[in-house]
């Protein structure tokens, strides 16, 4: 199967009837797709097995493109036009993962992910600038006002400001398993997942904490 983000567009809908993007996890509702889109351009630990889409300008270009595609037909808003250069990869890069950071879902009866984690627990805030217009039709839009990765930073922080209003953002959550940090939508009723894949980063948690357990004991 292809990796590429641009296989989500034709992707058939899962069992949760949201198209599957990368890793194999159902999209999240509307907007909200673009911050997880974002975070699973690359896993928590690099290198890692899928290439990071954000490692060089033309495959960004080539994702941002693409992304916003699907967040304008999530949203029913026209994409707004953004160019990253060079420079612009290595703080999109760190945005990425302090939103990972944020997005970390905590395990209950699994060792936390401080210990061996890759990832900082964030510290710092997020800023952004966006335009937001309300037309005499009485509909709101919103788009970034900045260009680059600023320009990222400010949708992630207009999708995340509206998904807090909708109820949506605690559901947005990045795997526990401190080496994957695959971003997936929690549809449980109790809201209480974890692992973007059980079989693969629960177990192998789980597996690790018994292990742990033994040696102490
Ligand atoms: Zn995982």
């Amino acid at each position: 199967m292809n990796d590429h983000v641009s296989t989500t567009k034709k992707a058939a809908p899962g069992r949760e009837g949201r198209p599957i993007g990368r890793f194999g996890v159902a999209a999240a509702p509307g907007g909200l797709r673009f911050i997880q889109d974002l975070v699973n351009t690359a896993l928590a630990e690099q290198p890692a097995p899928k290439p990071d889409l954000l490692a060089t300008p033309d495959a960004a270009s080539t994702w941002l493109r693409e992304a916003l595609d699907e967040w304008a037909e999530a949203t029913g808003m026209p994409a707004p036009v953004i160019d990253l250069g060079p420079f612009d990869l290595g703080p999109l890069r760190d945005h990425r993962e302090l939103l990972r950071a944020v997005l970390r879902a905590a395990p209950v009866d699994a060792p936390a992910p401080g210990g061996d984690s890759l990832l900082p627990v964030s510290s710092r805030d997020i800023t952004a600038k966006a335009l937001i217009t309300v037309t005499a039709d009485g509909q709101a839009r919103y788009e970034p006002l900045e260009s680059g990765w600023r320009a990222i930073r400010a949708l992630t922080s207009l999708e995340t400001l509206l998904a807090q209003a909708t109820g949506t953002w605690p559901r947005l959550k990045t795997c526990a398993y401190a080496t994957c940090g695959v971003c997936f939508y929690d549809s449980s009723p109790n809201r209480s997942r974890v692992w973007h894949d059980t079989r693969k980063c629960g177990n192998v948690t789980n597996l690790r904490a018994s292990r742990a357990r033994k040696h102490t004991n």
